[in-house]
């Protein structure tokens, strides 16, 4: 389809998860196997469930631990497709308000695969109900924490 020169909202990327991992693999440690949770659109589908206290407890925990920062920020491309064109996209997490989409992440795998999510996925879960995979919850719920080489 052609996006014809509409804003998109400033989005990033979209990427199925569990596919190989690229959008910032500059700050990847070498010889590191990643993949990618989360890059949503809103075009693709996705798997959905109410988020448990739990998952939300880590995820509020892991934006913490953010890395792979950006300059600027991304916009939730679901809410912008309904025309809530909020950005940066601000979420109130235990009486904490933090803003969203300028940076990643990361969790590592029981395997030892890095999971690379935008950080907006805290966003998706809390708001539009994405369900991660199983992995990348296990991981998160472990607090296995990865971030990029050289710093954020
Ligand atoms: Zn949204």
């Amino acid at each position: 389809m052609s996006l014809g020169g509409v804003p998109r909202g400033g989005g990033v990327s979209y990427f199925a998860d569990l596919t190989p991992y690229s959008y910032s693999a500059r700050f990847l440690p070498p010889g590191t196997t990643a993949l990618n949770v989360g890059w949503l659109d809103e075009h693709h589908g996705f798997a959905k469930r109410r988020p448990s206290r739990a998952l939300m407890g880590a995820l509020a925990e892991a934006l913490d631990h953010s890395t792979a920062r950006t300059r600027g920020y991304s916009s939730c491309p679901l809410c912008w497709a309904v025309g809530d064109r909020s950005c940066p996209v601000v979420i109130e997490l235990h009486g904490r308000s933090r803003a969203l989409g300028d940076a990643e992440i990361w969790v590592v795998g029981s395997d030892g695969v890095l999971l690379c999510a935008p950080n907006m996925i805290v966003h998706y879960v809390q708001s539009h109900h994405y369900r991660p995979p199983k992995q990348f919850i296990e991981a998160l719920t472990e607090r296995r924490f990865g971030s990029a080489s050289g710093g954020t």
